[in-house]
């Protein structure tokens, strides 16, 4: 039979690796499923400068740091993209391969998808020149002209 596990976790970016993290140190069977890149944005991330206790660490280490961190405590990490959640007494959650995994609680996340600009050449400059996060990029800025849309 099929494992039902405690917790299970859809994403294992820095929120879904910290709560795998705090749920498996509480004594909790914990099951991530990661359907891209362990880590999320921070592996698409250059440079970190604002993870306090660390002042300076490229995105890939830290998402690579936490994805090993994010088991260390027993947490079992699958890749798989989730399709459908079915609610019920537990939560059964299917990939897109059509494989099952139950848990009593499930964690949603996911992240968030930024609008991209429909600009040309939009893709090409992004983390040179375009950024979507404010408070991450805003400091590399500085004494530059800026535009700010939205
Ligand atoms: C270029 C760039 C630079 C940044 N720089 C900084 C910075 O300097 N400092 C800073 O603090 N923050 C920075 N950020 C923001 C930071 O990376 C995000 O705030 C953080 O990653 C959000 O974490 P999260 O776990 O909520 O989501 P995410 O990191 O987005 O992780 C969500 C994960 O869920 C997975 N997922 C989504 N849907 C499914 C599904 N259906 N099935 C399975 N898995 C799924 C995704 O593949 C992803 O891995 C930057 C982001 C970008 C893009």
């Amino acid at each position: 039979m099929q494992e039902i596990y405690d917790v299970i976790i859809i994403g294992a970016g820095p929120a879904g690796l910290t709560a795998a993290i705090y749920a498996s140190r509480a004594n909790l069977s914990v099951l991530i499923i990661e359907g891209g890149v362990n880590g999320g944005k921070l592996s698409k991330t250059y440079e970190i400068e604002n993870y306090p206790g660390i002042e300076k660490i490229a995105g890939i280490e830290l998402a690579d740091q936490l994805t090993k961190h994010g088991q260390k405590f027993g947490a079992k990490l699958i890749s798989g993209n989730v399709e459908k959640i079915i609610d019920g007494e537990n939560k059964k959650v299917v990939l897109s391969d059509g494989s099952e995994h139950e848990g009593k609680t499930l964690i949603v996340a996911t992240g968030t998808k930024e609008r991209m600009l429909d600009l040309p050449q939009a893709d090409r400059f992004t983390g040179r020149g375009i950024s979507y996060c404010a408070v991450c990029d805003g400091f590399f800025y500085r004494k530059k002209d800026v535009v700010v849309i939205g």
